[in-house]
């Protein structure tokens, strides 16, 4: 009794008490305060509202994936290696050049539309849905938004047609700390000399296009990091292709540099500016691989389900029992969840308005959706989601890269915390 009475009494001198942090939440008024900042529309919508263009391009890459990739999607996981015709169908149909202009060849869609097209894309082959993104949402973003008119007019033409991109930035020693990257770029008058290696790079087994990231002046620590554009030939060596776990097709290589020569005019930007390109294109990629989560987490969920609904035991569907009932109703909600996380970061992100926490909690999200979702569905389906026949169990396979890539799950999670935190304090 003493002890509670004297632990009282400590508490009434020594701690904040709860009637003055009432008062001050009060005055901050932290209630209209909340951490996403709601904005005023003439013409609100719901978060699956879509224009004609979008909806159009959503259904023409659904058609395009159940019709050109599904086919071959099997035997690519098998081969680990992309078709170079389903490449070259990807040019063909302008999914290569999503939201560049038209002047340069592109199909001048918004961003929404290419976060529509690679959610289609996932929901056959995730693979290929990467390949998609980041070309687009990263490598072709990059250029568009930074470089020059020369250098878009060369490149973004390019990578809109027939050269796939890859963009460049982790190392063996530089991955969630990304800006430690140790690749060095040498002024030398006209040129610079790039020297180093980077790691896990997606696309680069059939690049002819790289942005990459090297320090220009390591006295200056990120604030030399810089971004160029350069091209296979110069020098960019494939020094090993992984073998994954999932996102098989996907090609993730190391990189080796080993007195590249680039051009002065090369330089994407600004010199010492890299590290804000890559931020700024990391945030919006993002966004992109939650698309790619939230098609896998649907793939696997469209082909669990038809299943749940033939396959009888004990005299009735499996998918009639009320547990199984259930689960694939919680996972309906988190795919709807994660979906309207992805759209409404990509509609904030086309309107201007903040949408880093936005987009690091639809990735965050959609990557555990696609888990948990692609995981029951193996398991609703018993032994024919254990075999590779089916296709389900690559879905598994493929939903861990989402809570890895573009910044893992705790970096996320670091993102979201420190954007609530500055509101609060
Ligand atoms: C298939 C694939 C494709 C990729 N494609 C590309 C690409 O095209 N271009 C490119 O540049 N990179 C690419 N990457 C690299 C990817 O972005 C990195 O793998 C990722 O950022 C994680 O870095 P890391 O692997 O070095 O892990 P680490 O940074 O070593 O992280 C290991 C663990 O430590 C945790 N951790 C690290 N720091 C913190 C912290 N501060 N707080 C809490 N936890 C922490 C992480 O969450 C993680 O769980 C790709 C990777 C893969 C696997």
């Amino acid at each position: 009794m003493s002890f509670i009475r004297s632990a009282l009494r400590l508490s009434a001198a020594t701690a904040i008490r709860p009637a003055s942090v009432f008062r001050q939440a009060a005055q901050r008024n932290y209630a209209a305060l909340t951490y996403s900042t709601p904005t005023v529309s003439e013409n609100p919508t719901s978060l699956t509202a879509f224009t004609e263009e979008e909806l159009m391009l959503k259904e023409t890459v659904a058609r395009f994936a159940r019709e050109v990739v599904a086919p071959r999607v099997s035997a690519m996981d098998e081969a680990e290696k992309m078709d170079s015709d389903i490449i070259k169908a990807m040019f063909d149909n302008g999914l290569m050049g999503l939201e560049t202009p038209g002047d340069y060849g592109g199909a001048e869609c918004s961003f929404t539309a290419a976060i529509l097209a690679v959610e289609e894309l996932a929901k056959i082959d995730p693979s290929i849905s990467a390949l998609c993104d980041i070309h687009n949402t990263l490598t072709n973003t990059v250029i568009r938004k930074w470089a020059n008119e020369s250098l878009k007019e060369k490149y973004l033409t390019r990578l809109a047609t027939d050269t796939v991109g890859s963009f460049a930035i982790s190392e063996a020693g530089a991955g969630s700390d990304a800006f430690g990257l140790q690749t060095r770029a040498e002024d030398k008058g006209d040129h610079y000399i790039l020297n180093g290696g980077k790691m896990w790079i997606s696309n680069s087994a059939e690049a002819g296009i790289f942005v990459i990231f090297a320090n220009v002046d390591p006295s200056k620590g990120y604030k030399g990091i810089t971004a160029f554009i350069v091209e296979k030939e110069w020098g960019v060596e494939i020094a090993k292709k992984e073998k994954k776990l999932g996102i098989r097709s996907s090609s993730t290589c190391v990189l080796n540099f080993d007195d590249v020569r680039i051009p002065k005019e090369n330089v994407l930007g600004e010199v010492g500016h890299g590290y804000k390109y890559a931020i700024d294109s990391l945030n919006e990629g993002r966004i992109g691989i939650a698309a790619q989560m939230i098609g896998c987490a649907q793939g696997a969920f469209d082909i669990a389900l038809p299943y749940m609904m033939e396959r009888k035991q004990f005299g009735t569907a499996i998918g009639n029992f009320q547990a199984m009932q259930h689960q694939f109703a919680q996972v309906a909600v988190d795919i709807e969840a994660a979906k309207l996380l992805t759209y409404n970061a990509a509609r904030l992100k086309e309107e201007n308005k903040p949408f880093v926490m936005e987009a690091a909690m639809a990735k965050f999200m959609a990557a555990k959706v696609a888990e948990k979702a692609s995981s029951y569905a193996v398991e609703w389906m018993g032994g024919n989601g254990f075999v590779r026949e089916t296709g389900v169990e690559k879905f598994y396979r493929d939903s861990k890269i989402g809570s890895i890539y573009e910044g893992t799950n705790n970096i996320q999670l670091q993102t979201i915390a420190k954007i609530i935190a500055t509101k609060y304090q």
